[in-house]
């Protein structure tokens, strides 16, 4: 059943710069689903941040985006709604799996992805985990992480689960976010995440955000970014 979605998610550019959207200031004027814009509403969340007026448009029309802007200019949000509103769209339920992951360098920062997640996800029905080897044991998450939708992993956690979970499956994945895409996409990290892109389709929507707008070609083709989209914003503090 989630295998006859095709490549659909990659429209032409030409046909879909939507300035109508890319004007929009409020998040209201989004085309979002009544969940996300009744969540956001209820987080407090009204106004749009720079980053955000200038990624949701392409994000949400199924492009892959690299996206920079400093530290604390609310690029959570860019990649938390077109993640929901992907699922939404895919009409995601609980017997489909893990639909979306998104890679972080550190607990800290997951655990605070994993926060927007719940909050600004909180009227849809999807699952979400922190998946980054603390407090919760290795089998406890083995025992849930396949029930998952959502899934916010450090590397190094999530290829363990891939190399030793019993049918732990990321073949439908929808879309893949790497936030901090600096720091997961440098050496440090390179064998993981590699090998963590390797076990995913190749078929979906890609997200890279950071706060510095460095990635070389290389790196982009590591991680199959498609025609993406390059987002830089320098906001005033
Ligand atoms: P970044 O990832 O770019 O460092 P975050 O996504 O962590 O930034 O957001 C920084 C802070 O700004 C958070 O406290 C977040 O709740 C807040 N924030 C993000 N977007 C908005 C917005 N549109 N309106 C008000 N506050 C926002
Ligand atoms: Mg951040």
């Amino acid at each position: 059943k989630r295998g006859a979605k095709g490549a659909g998610g990659v429209p032409s550019k030409a046909a879909g710069e939507h300035p109508e959207y890319g004007a929009c200031a409020r998040f209201d004027e989004l085309p979002l689903s009544n969940k996300t814009k009744d969540g956001l509403r209820k987080a407090g969340y009204t106004e749009m941040s720079e980053i955000q007026r200038a990624a949701l448009p392409h994000a949400l029309c199924g492009r892959d985006v690299l996206g920079a802007a400093k530290t604390g200019s609310g690029k959570t949000l860019a990649f938390v709604i077109p993640a929901l509103e992907k699922l939404y769209r895919e009409r995601w339920g609980p017997e489909d799996g893990v639909g979306c992951i998104v890679l972080s360098p550190n607990k800290d920062l997951a655990g605070q992805i994993f926060n927007v997640f719940q909050k600004v996800g909180k009227l849809h029905g999807f699952s979400a985990a922190c998946i980054v080897g603390n407090r919760k044991g290795l089998d406890e998450e083995k025992a849930v992480i396949n029930n998952m939708n959502i899934l916010v992993c450090t590397p190094g956690r999530l290829l363990q689960h891939m190399g030793e979970t019993t049918n732990f499956d990321c073949s439908q994945i929808q879309i893949l976010v790497i936030d901090e895409a600096d720091q997961v996409l440098d050496k440090n990290f390179q064998e993981q995440v590699d090998n963590v892109v390797s076990q995913l389709p190749k078929v979906r929507q890609t997200l890279l955000f950071s706060a510095t707008q460095t990635k070389s070609v290389k790196d982009l083709a590591r991680v199959s970014l498609k025609d993406p989209e390059y987002i830089s914003v320098h906001e005033e503090a």
